[in-house]
């Protein structure tokens, strides 16, 4: 089966379009959604009603739960603040118990989703680096895990020593593999385009895919809607 992976939204609405023609050019057959669906950006109402729609298997990021109220905002920077109050507001009450009703973990045809790490989703926290994979790897009961949050497009692998690959295109091959799509709405490896994966899941190969949006139009819709000049000008640089 093709999967479609993405994740780290963001209320970013056109980079959201983009991911949905770049997956359908893809030929996708199924959608792995990793969470935060909003915060940050100016559409929270039609990201959220786009991924109703699609139906995903989809899971709760922190700012999810935050619009929701299942976490606090102490956890967050002012400039996210700022945005979750926004979203708070933006949102229709039938969305926002939708956003809060999205579980941290799930399991689907032999994948593990989780938002921030596998071990631990309801802590938020990154997974980064080796040993955050190796504590990830303990729990995992499936030999493919997705997870978001960091919005940083990284696969590890499961092994003494733990690997991991930046390439576009990775053969799992017979490995334990934990993968991040990147972020759709908001990338912070320095290439602004909008991220997702392809995942096939008998092959076991997975390629990560870049697609151009209207950047410029998605700032002009951040700064008239009143949030944080920062979170538009930092999708410009993709930090
Ligand atoms: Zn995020």
């Amino acid at each position: 089966m093709r999967y479609g992976v993405f994740g780290d939204i963001h209320s970013n609405l056109a980079a959201l379009r983009a991911v949905m023609d770049g997956m359908r050019t893809q030929r996708v057959e199924g959608h792995l959604c990793l969470g935060d669906i909003v915060g940050y950006g100016a559409d929270a109402r039609e990201c959220v009603e786009i991924i109703r729609d699609l139906d995903p298997t989809v899971i709760a990021g922190n700012h999810d739960w935050a619009v929701a109220g299942r976490l606090g905002l102490e956890y967050f920077n002012t400039q996210a603040q700022a945005a979750i109050v926004w979203t708070r507001r933006e949102l229709p009450a039938d969305d926002i118990e939708w956003l809060g009703a999205l579980e941290l973990r799930r399991v689907r045809g032999g994948v593990t989703l989780s938002h921030g790490t596998v071990h631990d989703p309801q802590q938020f926290q990154y997974l980064q680096t080796p040993h955050d994979a190796f504590l990830s790897f303990q729990e995992m009961k499936t030999k493919t895990a997705f997870v978001g949050h960091s919005h940083i497009p990284v696969t590890f692998f499961d092994g003494l020593p733990i690997t991991y690959s930046l390439e576009q295109r990775i053969e799992f091959g017979d490995r334990i593999a934990i993968a991040n799509p990147g972020s759709v709405g908001q990338p912070r490896d320095e290439d602004p385009r909008a991220s997702f994966a392809v995942y096939d899941s008998d092959a076991r190969v997975l390629e990560i895919h870049r697609v151009e949006y209207d950047i410029g139009a998605t700032v002009g819709r951040i700064l008239r809607a009143g949030l944080p000049v920062l979170l538009g000008e930092r999708l410009r640089i993709g930090r």
